[in-house]
């Protein structure tokens, strides 16, 4: 990408007429229809992205999105103030088809701990203004992070209305933990909302379409135009209950990593991630941590793409089920896994070279132990989660205390419901100390596990200090040195696109003392 000068951009703008007549679109749509987002603020930059879709949910092959096959440039500004007068950097960057013209800035040399806009010209039409900021400086002694994490927004099953209140509360950072999209048709319940396209996503074409309807939502638009992300994946981004390439319909192996390449290129194409992250065919590397000053260090994990082949994998179905030691003693397994190897590594080293006084962990499935019945009765164990790797689950928590992680807090998606519960080396002895916090975020809209079925279950485990799972909504922590205060964040009715939020329970956690507090 190459800078211009303001009066080069000036030019540039002034010829909007004559770029507007050659763009490849139909003349008069907005070319922003799916808004700009941030993500990934580093003290000095941040990833700024926007996608050019006058026609979002065109799906015909010679136009998708309303674009033809050719490439567009795009002009891009980034400003200290939001009347965009005073601007810190600017340039063009080419959106190509082969990029479902998705573009991906990626700023560095700017102020740590400061705000920042930005937008973007094509075709003489202008997006929106989005508002970012980057990160604390190194070390810097930050007296607090506010963020919200959420999980499971399908787009059937209602309105973003959480989306909506997180934008109001103007956190620092959102973090998104999986199952942003979801691929599959809803046939359980009937739809509040229809997936426009009728087809399961199951192909580059399909995938992208799913991420621009999305996209064309305006509560997750105005939430990614105001804050930066961070975000990691669970399965509905590629296949319900998937496993690196073990899918749940049986699929060939080969043959679902093409899938999962498709799936993974939308992703990254309609995410503020950086090219670092963009996929190598099947393989993309999305783990990392983003330091907050010596406040805290953020781990976004990939608990999805490394992981173990689904113990007892096989007929009649791929996906999660419930074992125990009788029905299929793999689950004991010591060598299965949920990081893969190198992602382990790589978290024990991290984790010992940090000084942060939080550590916090965003990744997509519970870690407490969750013992449930079978379909004959009997104790056992979710195969999807934690629980059904019991020994990578052991590493991760052994790992917390042996690298020393300060104040280790996970944050959790997945199960559609909010939960509280204490990390513990044993969770079967009820006075085992805790090591360590999960935060499990309910649903932005996914409809939430039986209440009184879970309910009961949650009774029976000491560990587990709070469960909910009859509101949709998010988490919002408010990390300051001496306490990180949790607010389960729930809204009044999924199928209101007006709904309100409340805050249904507070949690806290004191630094030295690990383990969640009612408060
Ligand atoms: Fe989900
Ligand atoms: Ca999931």
């Amino acid at each position: 990408m190459t800078l211009v000068t303001r009066r080069g951009f000036l030019a540039t703008a002034a010829s909007a007429a004559i770029v507007a007549a050659c763009a490849p679109y139909a003349r008069g749509r907005d070319p922003f229809a799916l808004g700009v987002a941030s993500g990934d603020p580093a003290p000095n930059g941040f990833v700024i992205w926007t996608r050019l879709a006058p026609n979002p949910l065109d799906l015909d092959p010679a136009t998708p999105g309303g674009m033809e096959a050719r490439a567009v440039e795009l002009t891009w500004q980034v400003a200290e103030d939001e009347a965009m007068t005073r601007i810190a950097r600017q340039g063009v960057v080419v959106a190509r088809p082969e990029r479902a013209h998705a573009v991906h800035v990626e700023l560095e040399g700017l102020a740590p701990d400061r705000r920042y806009f930005y937008r973007f010209f094509a075709g003489g039409a202008a997006s929106p203004i989005g508002r970012t900021r980057t990160a604390p400086a190194p070390g810097a002694a930050v007296e607090q992070l506010r963020l919200s994490f959420a999980s499971c927004s399908d787009w059937q099953q209602g309105y973003f209305s959480a989306y909506r209140h997180m934008a109001a509360e103007a956190p620092d950072l959102v973090v998104f933990l999986g199952d942003y999209i979801y691929e599959f048709l809803e046939k359980r319940w009937a739809p509040v909302r229809l997936h426009s396209d009728g087809v399961e996503a199951t192909d580059l074409r399909t995938y992208r379409n799913r991420y621009a309807q999305y996209r064309t939502d305006p509560d997750l638009q105005a939430l990614h135009a105001s804050v930066p992300c961070l975000a990691t994946w669970d399965d509905h981004e590629v296949q319900n209950d998937y496993a690196d390439r073990w899918s749940q319909d049986l699929a060939d192996p080969e043959a679902f990593l093409r899938r999962r390449a498709a799936a993974y290129r939308a992703y990254w194409e309609h995410m503020p991630l950086r090219n670092a992250a963009r996929p190598n065919g099947p393989d993309a590397t999305i783990y990392g941590f983003t330091d907050w000053g010596a406040l805290a260090r953020i781990w976004m994990l990939d608990q999805r793409q490394y992981r173990s082949r689904p113990p007892c994998y096989g007929r009649p179905r791929g996906g999660g089920q419930v074992v125990n030691a009788t029905t299929c003693p793999e689950y004991l397994d010591p060598a299965s896994t949920m990081l893969g190897a190198a992602q382990e590594q790589w978290l024990g080293e991290t984790m010992r070279a940090s000084r942060a006084r939080w550590s916090l962990f965003g990744q997509g499935t519970l870690m407490a132990e969750l013992v449930q019945p079978d379909r004959s009765g009997a104790s056992g164990y979710w195969t999807d989660a934690w629980s059904g790797h019991p020994a990578a689950r052991d590493r991760f928590i052994a790992q917390l205390t042996e690298a020393r992680a300060a104040n280790p807090i996970v944050m959790t998606g997945d199960i559609h419901s909010f939960w509280t519960n204490a990390l513990k080396r044993d969770f079967r002895d009820a006075s085992a100390p805790a090591v360590g916090t999960e935060f499990v975020g309910t649903s932005i809209t996914s409809p939430g596990v039986p209440y009184d079925e879970f309910a009961a279950l949650a009774r029976a485990m000491p560990h587990v200090r709070y469960f909910e799972s009859r509101y949709r909504g998010y988490v919002s922590l408010d990390i300051a040195p001496a306490l990180t205060r949790a607010s389960y964040r729930a809204i009044s009715d999924v199928r209101d696109p007006q709904a309100s939020v409340s805050t249904v329970a507070r949690f806290v956690v004191e630094d030295g003392k690990p383990g969640p507090v009612e408060a």
